[in-house]
């Protein structure tokens, strides 16, 4: 078997008297796309910059690109692209300018070609000359990416790199993503889009520091076995006032006409279901589960957990 890019135990990290990091195991494959998912203040960030050797963990260990976190965290450093939240450029320097910066701190020789190279691969060529601050939000991610590519990292980490992107541009960054991918790079990246989880070959699901679902999207939806049943008709509305109320009932989603009722007791699910689409003329059938239906039923019992 082949090493993986990213073998992490028991990542531990506090700040002050607070876990915010709590006990995470987690095994990225090499050249796999990995999602890390997860509500706000949930540690992804944190996580993130153990894995790239920003951080040291409180307890935990692990090798990310082979080399050992604690000991090698330098040459990690030098091998991983990291995107963060609020990537920064100098806007009154073009593209290639803000780049050829870039190449200067990471001392790469020669750095007109490496830039050269990287304007190429991203298609940003005919917009080099272009001043960073006049582009639009998806174009400064892609600006974004270049630099964190251009030193040839075998991993990129990036936390939440389509915050705020039109869905065109996150498209295109995607498909860019599995192109790097099939190239062999290997991929960890925080979201919130589901779209975008779907994306991703294998999930990781955080909440509150810990981390409660990992796998294949199929294989978290399965793992999670909800019943999920919708309702349609013109009583929806007194419908979800009246199962809000009912035995096995977690979630009441209303979609547009329908009304989604999810729950982990499906025989009681069914029996609400039933009494409340006769009680308001609706119409009752089964559906699948879907992944956000799955995160928000982690994340209610995560803060059960905690509560
Ligand atoms: P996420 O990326 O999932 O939103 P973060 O890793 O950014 O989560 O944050 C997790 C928690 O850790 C939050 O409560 C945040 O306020 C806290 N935190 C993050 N960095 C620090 C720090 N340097 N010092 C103290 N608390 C921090």
């Amino acid at each position: 078997m082949t090493e993986a890019a990213i073998e992490v135990h028991g990542l531990t990290k506090r700040f002050g008297t607070k876990t915010v990091v709590d006990n995470v195991s987690m095994t990225v494959a090499k050249g796999e796309i990995a999602g890390f998912l997860g509500p706000n203040g949930s540690g992804k960030t944190t996580t993130i910059r153990l894995m790239c050797g920003l951080l040291t963990p409180d307890a935990g260990e692990g090798r990310v690109l082979g080399r050992d976190l604690r000991r090698d965290a330098a040459a990690i450093k030098r091998e991983v692209g990291y995107m963060t939240q609020r990537f920064s450029f100098y806007e009154d320097l073009t593209i290639e300018e803000n780049l050829m910066f870039v190449a200067g701190l990471y001392g790469l020789s020669p750095a007109r070609r490496f830039v050269a190279d990287t304007l190429a691969d991203l298609g940003l060529t005919s917009r080099k000359t272009q001043l960073a601050g006049s582009l639009s939000g998806g174009w400064k991610q892609r600006l974004a990416l270049a630099a964190c590519i251009m030193h040839r990292p075998r991993l990129l980490l990036l936390d939440e790199p389509t915050a705020g992107v039109d869905p065109k541009a996150r498209r295109e960054f995607w498909d860019e993503i599995h192109r790097l991918a099939a190239d062999g790079l290997t991929v960890l990246v925080s979201t919130h889009y589901m779209d975008e989880a779907e994306r991703c070959h294998r999930i990781n699901y955080i909440a509150y520091g810990k981390l409660v679902a990992h796998g294949s999207v199929a294989e978290v939806v399965r793992d999670a076995a909800l019943t999920t049943m919708v309702l349609e008709g013109a009583g929806t509305a007194a419908a979800a006032k009246q199962l809000r109320k009912m035995p096995g009932i977690d979630q009441v989603a209303p979609y547009g006409n329908t009304l989604h009722v999810i729950g982990r007791n499906g025989t009681a699910l069914r029996a609400s279901a039933e009494t409340a689409a006769a009680a308001n003329n609706c119409s009752l059938h089964d559906a699948d589960t879907s992944l956000e239906d799955v995160f928000i039923q982690l994340m209610s019992e995560a803060q059960d957990n905690i509560a």
